[in-house]
């Protein structure tokens, strides 16, 4: 059975991830009545799975610094990061009981260290507001008539066994943060854009970023191999775009980890244009050729033997001094005229041409989505629709690994929430 109902705030938020939280909080604090629309039964189903379970909440790098983890362009992201930086995160978390701790690589973490906490100290904190939660409730439709927003939702009732309710929910004001395309299992599913677009706007291609690279030719024993302190090359069409240090590991799924993952946003780029991806493995990124040379002859040496007499077992021992013991076997398969001569240039440049990647259903991030030009970025308000605000991932707009996205969405949802909230008290006195 199908009932119908219908509802009204000042402001209406879709979407309860880290931004749509954020931004309602926010417009909760300075006064306004807002109510939340997500369409899983709780708040927060991605941020329990970041992190690795962990959450990586921000990252403390300076702006001239955090900037360049921002993609397409920082530009956008400024006036809000300014607003509520990485800072103002932490104090945030900090006063509402989550207290944090920054790791290695200026990564902030929840003291706790579990990712689950985070939605439940901003749920508590919504609800203290009195912010109009209605989990359960994924927005179909959005119309705009009469100075309102109408969002047409399906809203399961549990306590009723299941049935759907169709419920209209109405405001002068609304914020749309529903993410992107990235595991449509925690409800990222892109229903924003056609919101967005019934709405004005034009929404720029999507990718997968974060993800994993397959290479061409991949070995399966190099699956379950972490490197540390390895260099990453990336080459499209045979030109060095980035080089990076870092670790990275060998899946199922190709190429990934934080070395891979940061070069996989210009590599699936290049993909999707049919352009040639290569990415360059340098084993020994502290060690010159020369160094190498040098220090591969100084351990022959040590063994007491030549690079002429050195043998197949001998050879073998020499590698695992130079990697780790899992990788030789696969090193030594993928090079087959492997020689001590021609070991150092193999060993700084072991080249993977990478034949795909991973698409949303494991990529960390959707890069792609409202254009940036087509919001003010002082505001996050909509240039095409008054009264439209929009927060987190839905944007064009992503980071790197290491807590760059989730500021994201905390910073955008703090300055959308607190937009909208003046837009209500602006329209209220007018
Ligand atoms: C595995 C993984 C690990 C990650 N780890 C980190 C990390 O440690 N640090 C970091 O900074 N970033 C991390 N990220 C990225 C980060 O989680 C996201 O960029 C961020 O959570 C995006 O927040 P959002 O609120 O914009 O979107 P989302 O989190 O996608 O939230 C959007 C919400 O909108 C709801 N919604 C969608 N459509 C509708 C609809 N029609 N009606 C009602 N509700 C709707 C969805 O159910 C969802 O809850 C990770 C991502 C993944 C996938």
């Amino acid at each position: 059975m199908v009932g119908r109902k219908s509802d009204m705030s000042d402001i209406i938020v879709i979407g309860g991830g880290a931004a749509g939280m954020m931004a309602a909080i926010k417009a909760a604090e300075m006064g306004c009545n807002v109510t939340l629309l997500e369409k899983n039964e709780i708040c927060g189903k991605k941020i329990l799975i970041t992190g690795k379970g962990r959450c990586n909440l921000t990252n403390t790098k300076p702006w001239s610094e955090f900037s360049t983890h921002i993609h397409p362009s920082a530009n956008f992201l400024k006036p809000a990061f300014f607003n509520f930086n990485n800072s103002a995160t932490m104090e945030f978390f900090n006063s509402i009981g989550l207290p944090t701790t920054v790791e290695q690589g200026d990564r902030v973490f929840p003291r706790s260290m579990r990712a689950a906490d985070v939605p439940l100290v901003l749920v508590a904190r919504m609800q203290s507001l009195g912010v109009d939660l209605k989990c359960s409730s994924q927005v179909l439709n959005i119309s705009y008539s009469d100075d309102l927003f109408h969002c047409v939702c399906g809203r399961r009732d549990i306590s009723r066994g299941e049935r759907i309710e169709v419920v209209k929910y109405s405001a002068p004001v609304l914020i749309i943060a529903t993410g992107g395309l990235s595991y449509p299992g925690t409800g990222s599913t892109g229903d924003g854009y056609e919101f967005a677009r019934s709405l004005g706007h034009t929404i720029n291609e999507t990718f997968p970023s974060l993800t994993a690279l397959m290479p061409r030719v991949y070995d399966t024993d190099l699956v379950g191999i972490e490197l540390r302190n390895v260099g990453l090359s990336l080459f499209i069409d045979l030109d060095l775009i980035k080089i990076e240090d870092g670790e990275l590991t060998f899946t199922p799924n190709g190429i990934e980890g934080a070395l891979g993952f940061r070069l996989s946003r210009r590599a699936v780029k290049a993909l999707i244009k049919g352009q040639r991806v290569e990415l360059v493995l340098d084993l020994k990124p502290a060690l010159s050729l020369e160094k190498l040379r040098a220090r591969i002859a100084r351990d022959l040496a040590q063994m007491g033997v030549t690079s002429d007499n050195v043998g197949r077992n001998r050879f073998r021992a020499l590698l695992r001094g130079l990697m780790p013991a899992a990788l030789v076997a696969p090193f030594q398969h993928h090079h087959k005229e492997l020689t001590i001569s021609n070991l150092p240039e193999k060993l700084k440049e072991w080249r993977f041409e990478i034949k795909s990647y991973t698409g949303y259903e494991r990529a960390v991030v959707t890069a792609g989505g409202i254009p940036q030009k087509e919001l003010i970025a002082k505001t996050m308000a909509s240039r095409k629709q008054p009264n439209l605000y929009f927060a987190g991932e839905i944007i064009d707009i992503d980071g790197d690994t290491g807590g760059y996205n989730l500021q994201v969405a905390f910073s955008t949802g703090a300055l959308a929430g607190e937009s909208a909230a003046q837009q209500i008290l602006k329209l209220k006195s007018s």
